[in-house]
């Protein structure tokens, strides 16, 4: 039976975020900037630890054991964090609690699909300065009135990082609305807005579990800023659901944050298999952004990017395409395991001969 369009006339319809593809059978699989390796040694155990019985009890709802801990590791008060379901959860929240001006918000127009969203959500009026020719910010065009700025660094999918003294000069030309930095990847980069906190007031920043501390599946995210805003923050989530992050997720995300020698060599490794990942692809002819993330943004001059993203499919290979103007030549690759990358040069190389194609050029 067809909903009948007098009913409909009052529903919120949005048109949602697509995210990429979750194969269930075994794939490589380097399309949602998972992380290669397993958690902290640590999280094994907290999970272990884990009493059923206590889950007919509802969690902490601050999140005191978690919070403690990341406020530890970033040298912050507990009252300067807050942590979510993911940094999805985070900075939706942050959408609905720090932009509610008449006056559009701005953000980059390629860049992370869910800000669009979230605006489109929470009615939220939005204008999308253009990426440079090379997929850089132009600094310029976060100078005019407006109702807030988010920008991820690096961005996605570009993998482009943005030096700190960027990202101050941003908050400098922006005092009077709230600046989110979505540092998903922050950690594969460079120096983390986080220092700037304490410097300025309309300052957020916000990090994830899932990229860095190979935690996608626990859903755990969280931003630090100053108490107020903070406060601001709780207390728009206390309005929505006091109770959101599980049990296991609060002991994991701890022990995990606890385990600081086995994140840095985690995320050593990744940006090591990066490095490397760079000279194959150019080896192959590919033309690609300078990476600072756990994912490589590359194009490939001969080869149309929807042939390559089907042949590799077909090979049990996924990584992410978007058929969309600018950047609908490139390929956006995770960086796996060096096995994992070696599968899909080596299928690079003989399903599309593409090693061939370069001798070739070259005569
Ligand atoms: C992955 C990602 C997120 C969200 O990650 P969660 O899994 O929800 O923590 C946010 N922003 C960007 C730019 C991302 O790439």
């Amino acid at each position: 039976m067809a909903v009948r369009a007098e009913l409909l006339r009052n529903i919120r319809t949005v048109e949602p975020y697509v995210p990429g593809e979750q194969p269930q059978e075994k794939v490589v699989k380097l399309n949602t900037n998972e992380n290669p390796y397993p958690p902290a040694p640590g999280v094994e155990k907290a999970l272990r630890d884990l009493d059923p019985a206590d889950f007919r009890l509802y969690p902490d709802p601050a999140s005191g054991e978690l919070i403690k801990a990341l406020a530890e590791e970033y040298k912050v008060g507990e009252d300067q964090v807050f942590a979510g379901v993911g940094s999805d959860d985070v900075l939706a929240l942050c959408f609905l609690t720090f932009f509610n001006s008449d006056k559009p918000i701005l953000f980059p127009d390629i860049t992370y699909s869910f800000y669009k969203v979230w605006a489109q959500l929470y009615r939220i009026p939005y204008e999308c300065p253009k990426l440079d020719e090379n997929f850089r910010l132009v600094r310029e065009d976060y100078y005019k009135e407006n109702g807030g700025v988010i920008f991820p660094n690096p961005n996605a999918p570009t993998a482009i990082y943005e030096e700190l003294d960027f990202v101050e000069d941003i908050l400098r030309h922006n005092r009077d609305s709230i600046v989110i930095v979505d540092e998903a990847y922050i950690d594969f980069a460079g120096r983390s807005a986080v220092e700037l906190i304490g410097k300025y007031d309309n300052l957020i920043v916000t990090q994830t579990f899932s990229k860095s501390r190979s935690m996608a599946g626990m859903r755990i995210g969280y931003a630090i800023s100053n108490p107020e805003l903070i406060k601001c923050l709780n207390d728009v989530k206390y309005s929505f659901n006091s109770y959101t992050m599980s049990r296991a997720a609060l002991v994991c995300g701890a022990a995990c944050v606890r385990d600081r020698e086995y994140f840095k060599a985690g995320v050593r490794k990744i940006v090591e298999t990066r490095e490397w990942a760079k000279g194959e692809l150019t080896k192959l002819g590919f033309v690609f952004t300078d990476s600072k993330a756990n994912f490589l943004f590359a194009r490939h001059p001969q080869y149309d990017a929807n042939m390559i993203f089907e042949t590799l499919k077909g090979e049990g290979i996924y990584v992410r395409h978007w058929n969309d103007g600018r950047i609908g030549q490139y390929l956006r690759i995770t960086v796996g395991t060096r096995e994992e990358m070696d599968r899909l040069f080596d299928c690079l190389k003989e399903k599309l001969g593409l090693e061939k194609s370069k001798q070739e050029n070259k005569e």
